[in-house]
């Protein structure tokens, strides 16, 4: 599989080596060629440039709220957005907010400066009526059993495109940044004595509660 992963990217002609490097890392993370992957990272270094960030996020310092939602073709492009950013779910700064959209927002926590990138629709139109979709994935064949040839082109196309005509950016502009500053407290619960973060826990008749073991719904 990485030979393969290695090959298909290298026949990428307009991209340097690093470029090359962290592309092949995203698409063996990501573990199939797709068209829906390198949506999510050609929009991912959009929004970047936008931003005039010159590299991927390696701390926590910016955040990308996606409006992807689920069981709609989307999770691929998430994928994407997350490896080109460096903005990861597990470090807290990849946000879903389920809109079922080929979209995201950018922001700079310090400054709360923001860009909004959406794929073009032609873009959409075209990969939804390539054979990858019409006649595997919407047929019920798994990505990765999807043979190269057709697969394969799917995955690099975009990249021969000028970003602008994959994806439109809207913006800078300042917006309210989102998640407050971590929590260090940790606090048991008195139901069921897991250890949970202070920020996480309810209260019922004055004792902490966990999220599984309280009565209040949400
Ligand atoms: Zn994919
Ligand atoms: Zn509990």
């Amino acid at each position: 599989m990485f030979d393969a992963n290695r090959t298909l990217v290298n026949s990428i002609e307009n991209l340097n080596d690093e470029q090359k490097e962290y592309l092949y890392s995203a698409l063996n993370i990501h573990g199939h060629a797709c068209g829906g992957m390198p949506m999510g990272y050609v929009a991912g270094l959009a929004a970047m440039k936008a931003l005039g960030m010159d590299s991927r996020e390696r701390n926590m310092d910016t955040i990308a709220v996606v409006y992807a939602g689920n069981g709609h073709a989307a999770g691929c492009f998430v994928d994407g957005v997350q490896f080109s950013t460096g903005c990861t779910f597990g470090k807290g700064i990849m946000k879903k907010e389920a809109k079922g959209k080929w979209q995201f927002m950018l922001i700079q926590k310090k400054t709360g400066k923001a860009v909004k990138a959406r794929i073009r629709n032609e873009i959409l139109d075209k990969a939804f009526s390539a054979p990858f979709i019409t006649e595997y994935r919407a047929r019920g064949v798994n990505p990765a059993d999807i043979p190269e040839e057709i697969a394969g082109p799917g995955f690099t196309r975009l990249f021969g495109l000028p970003p602008e005509d994959v994806v439109e950016i809207e913006g800078p502009f300042t917006v309210d940044v989102p998640g407050a500053r971590p929590c260090f407290n940790r606090v048991s619960c008195s139901v069921c004595g897991a250890t949970v973060a202070e920020n996480y826990i309810c209260l019922e008749d004055g004792k902490p509660v966990c999220r599984d073991c309280t009565h209040y719904a949400g």
